[in-house]
């Protein structure tokens, strides 16, 4: 397998990037790959940048030019529905682009002439994602965030959702349109803006994917202040940990 992992911002990255072995860069298209080893899985890590568009030409170029088997994507994400807090983690269980909308010719949602709106992930990928989410919250996660930090962020006992996550050309910050958004999207988990992108790429292509996304905020007008103090002292530790973990177990385990 050679695994491609995806995330949005520099910051949930440049860990994976200096924990890798034998790693070699690509500049091709505006985005910089690098290949090596990540706990002895073949890897190749890139930023997608944000949006759709950005998360689907990255997902393409993994696969048909740097020869990917299987795609990881990690980040950040709004809260899709009040019971889920800041620090939570998802694993998306199918994937919607909430912006798609070419009714009345085609149902709200749904990709025209594919007959699909929901793009499911990875069965598998998904359940080795719990497990690594899993592991980190109970072995990591007290060590690599520290008292004050967990005070900060208010995070007590942060939990693991499998759901639906939704992504669109949007950051969402009004709590009307997140509620409405929900109520449309019965399983809601998250919202973010590349997810559904990538996995409507692998589903073309015939490649499993997995997306997992620490919640950054509420998705309500706190989101965009709590945004980047957030990414460096959290998501980027989360995302860090929850791959190290995803990858030593396909290494012993394999597939
Ligand atoms: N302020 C940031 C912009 C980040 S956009 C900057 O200047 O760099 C938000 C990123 O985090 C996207 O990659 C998206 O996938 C995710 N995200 C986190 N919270 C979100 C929200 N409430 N709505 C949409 N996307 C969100």
């Amino acid at each position: 397998m050679r695994l491609g992992i995806i995330s949005a911002l520099h910051e949930e990255q440049q860990g994976l990037i200096e924990a890798m072995q034998h790693a070699t860069t690509t500049a091709h298209g505006g985005r910089v790959y690098t290949h090596g080893q990540l706990w002895g899985i073949d890897t190749v890590c890139v930023l997608s940048r944000i949006g759709k568009v950005a998360g689907a030409v990255t997902a393409t170029l993994l696969v048909e030019k740097f020869k990917v088997t299987h795609i990881l994507f990690t980040g950040v994400a709004g809260a899709g529905d009040a019971s889920i807090a800041v620090g939570d983690i998802v694993v998306a269980d199918t994937l919607v682009q909430h912006d798609m909308d070419a009714s009345p010719l085609f149902p709200r949602f749904e990709i025209p002439l594919t007959g699909l709106s929901h793009f499911p992930g990875d069965h598998a990928m998904a359940l080795q994602c719990l497990t690594a989410a899993h592991g980190f919250l109970e072995h990591d996660f007290v060590d690599v965030i520290d008292a004050a930090q967990r005070a900060t962020f208010r995070l007590a006992q942060p939990r693991v959702h499998r759901g639906l996550i939704a992504s669109g050309d949007q950051f969402m910050h009004d709590r009307t349109v997140i509620n409405a958004l929900n109520a449309a999207l019965p399983g809601l988990v998250a919202v973010e803006m590349e997810g559904a992108a990538v996995a409507q790429v692998c589903y073309e292509l015939g490649i499993p994917c997995a997306v997992i996304r620490t919640i950054s905020d509420n998705a309500n007008a706190d989101a965009a202040t709590d945004f980047l103090t957030f990414i460096e002292v959290v998501a980027a530790r989360y995302a860090f940990h929850i791959v190290r973990r995803y990858c030593q177990a396909l290494a012993k385990h394999g597939l």
